[in-house]
């Protein structure tokens, strides 16, 4: 597998021999740092892993059991001891759903019946594995944020029964709505501003239907994402039969909620404006809501491949490095196939997990075991890493922290780090001692309210209370200029999640050579320590932490 490629390492150290020269020539004035080279694999994998070969890596195609194969035999190659009993996958029951026939909304009142039409004015699907699914007159409640949140004092829920109901819900949350750093956490967004919450909130509530109304600037995006990444095939995974998830969720146009609201004899933007307030009480619109669509199914199977090492001291105790490695395949054009070949997302995260699974078995083995985790499905919703999450291989109570890794910075080395989710958890506190021992800072992501740290797998194991780092890049790159950081984010933007996305001239590996020492050290230290960190007080996650830490021994 690869031959093709064997002599790239060779290139590629002829490359950074270039780029050390030019950027020693372009410092004038920065700090000099060299940036030793953590691994003498790292780049032939993420160019075997971004090659054609894998036809762009995408869940249960030829291509991806090619990747997924490759993964298993890097890690056997590495030593790592199989995470699922003698295997070293676990498999992931992925389930495509393809909706049809959908009826248009209608909404009854006393005096008026309104019909929306699917795809312009709304949109609705399900995960429950039935084949039809028919609401017919169901009582719609406004719920505000839909969100119980007991850490900030707040519940969208109390004192209203929904079961069999159709709730309405607003998008992101209430600090974000008031911009108050005293409500929530202002403007940045929490896990109570995703849609997934509220969709699993409102299920947990009991409701038969949650619409969530699409405003535009609290969502970050317009209806045409909304409307394109919800219609045609939806990916799930299937837990329990799905029978936890509501028979529908579905979004609304801003304009179908005016106008709902205005038939119903209420104002829409003074009920959300009051949904901002915690004395806000839910309102049962008076309106009911009736729509039908038909559901078929195709299951698959696509594989998380997990690794570790086992620790000296504490094996029962994990410190996770994990990485998807999915991405989104191949299309077929005029002119041929479009391969969609991921090399920075996320060939250089798998990658990461060999380089930095290779150096912990060169060293004393760590007192804890030390997990490493190549999830799939990532593209399609975070699905592999969510099935983990929940049939966790290694005890979630003793699973003590992790670093996610979703594409690296291809783009040279940083004076700073980006931690998104900063301020989160106490790992903080280990990303800037070690970012410090490479002359580095440590910055928060600048858009917060967009709700990155819940759009990559790390996420999935946060919402289980595990504390889980994730950084991205930096933005101060050694020896350059803003000029220069400017093209890397026009020429990343360009990029991201195109056929372009592969190893390009631009690259320069010594930035994740740099990170590569960073995540390393960090999770050699908590390998090596009895600490279990936690996350922030009056964080989201915290409260389900301080459950789990109460199960766990020592
Ligand atoms: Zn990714």
């Amino acid at each position: 597998m690869g031959k093709k490629i064997i002599n790239l390492s060779e290139s590629i150290s002829l490359m950074l021999v270039v780029f050390a020269l030019s950027a020693m020539m372009s410092s004038c004035g920065s700090p000099k740092v060299e940036v030793e080279p953590f691994s003498d694999s790292v780049e032939r994998d993420i160019e075997i892993l971004s090659s054609d070969e894998f036809e762009g890596r995408a869940p249960a195609t030829p291509g991806g059991i090619r990747a997924r194969d490759y993964i298993r035999e890097r890690f056997t190659e590495i030593g790592l001891k199989p995470g699922n009993g003698d295997s070293f996958l676990q498999a992931v029951p992925l389930v495509e759903v393809d909706g049809s026939d959908f009826s248009p909304l209608r909404i009854d009142g006393s005096g008026f019946s309104l019909s929306f039409d699917y795809l312009d004015d709304m949109i609705i699907g399900s995960y429950r594995l039935e084949d039809r699914i028919d609401i017919d007159g169901s009582e719609m409640v406004f719920v505000g944020y839909g969100v119980v949140a007991p850490e900030y004092g707040w519940n969208d829920y109390e004192g209203i029964d929904v079961e069999g109901k159709t709730v309405v819900i607003l998008v992101n949350d209430p600090g974000f709505a008031t911009g108050d750093d005293e409500i929530f956490t202002g403007r940045a967004m929490t896990y109570y501003g995703r849609w997934t919450y509220k969709f699993e909130e409102a299920a947990r509530q009991g409701a038969t239907a949650a619409l969530i109304v699409h405003q535009t600037e609290p969502a970050s995006y317009g209806w045409d994402v909304v409307r394109n990444s919800w219609s045609g095939t939806q990916y799930g995974v299937v837990t329990n039969g799905n029978i936890d998830k509501l028979p529908a969720e579905g979004w609304i146009q801003e304009p179908v909620a005016e106008r709902i609201f205005s038939e119903a004899g209420l104002d829409f933007h003074e009920a959300a404006a009051a949904a901002a307030s915690r004395e806000f009480r839910a309102i049962a619109l008076g309106t009911t809501a009736s729509m039908s669509f038909n559901n078929s199914f195709k299951h698959s199977e696509c594989h998380n491949v997990i690794g570790y090492i086992e620790g000296a001291d504490y094996p029962e105790e994990t410190v996770i490095y994990m990485a998807h490695w999915d991405h989104l395949g191949m299309v077929e054009t005029e002119s041929g196939v479009d391969i969609y070949n991921g090399a920075v997302d996320n060939a250089t995260g798998v990658a990461a997990l060999f380089a930095i699974a290779e150096r912990f078995m060169a060293g004393e083995a760590p007192g804890r075991s030390v997990v490493f985790m190549a999830v799939t499905a990532e593209e399609s919703g975070l699905l592999g890493s969510r099935f983990y999450s929940e049939n966790p291989l290694f005890p979630i109570e003793t699973t003590v922290a992790g670093i996610n890794m979703d594409g690296l910075n291809v783009y040279g080395p940083t004076h700073d780090v980006i931690s998104v989710g900063y301020g989160f958890s106490e790992l903080e506190e280990y990303l800037k001692r070690h970012a410090a021992d490479q002359s580095r800072v440590v910055n928060p992501n600048p858009y917060p309210e967009r709700g990155y740290y819940y759009r990559s797998d790390h996420f999935n194991m946060a919402r289980m209370g595990v504390p889980m780092l994730y950084t991205n890049g930096g933005k101060d790159f050694i020896g350059k200029d803003e000029e220069y950081t400017r093209k890397v984010e026009a020429d990343w933007a360009a990029r991201y999640h195109m056929p372009t996305d592969v190893i390009h001239d631009m690259w320069n590996f010594d930035g994740i050579h740099q990170d590569l020492w960073l995540f390393y050290n960090i999770g050699k230290e908590i390998a090596n320590s009895d600490s279990f960190p936690n996350w922030v007080e009056g964080n989201e996650f915290r409260a389900v932490r301080d459950v789990t830490q109460n199960l766990r021994r020592r």
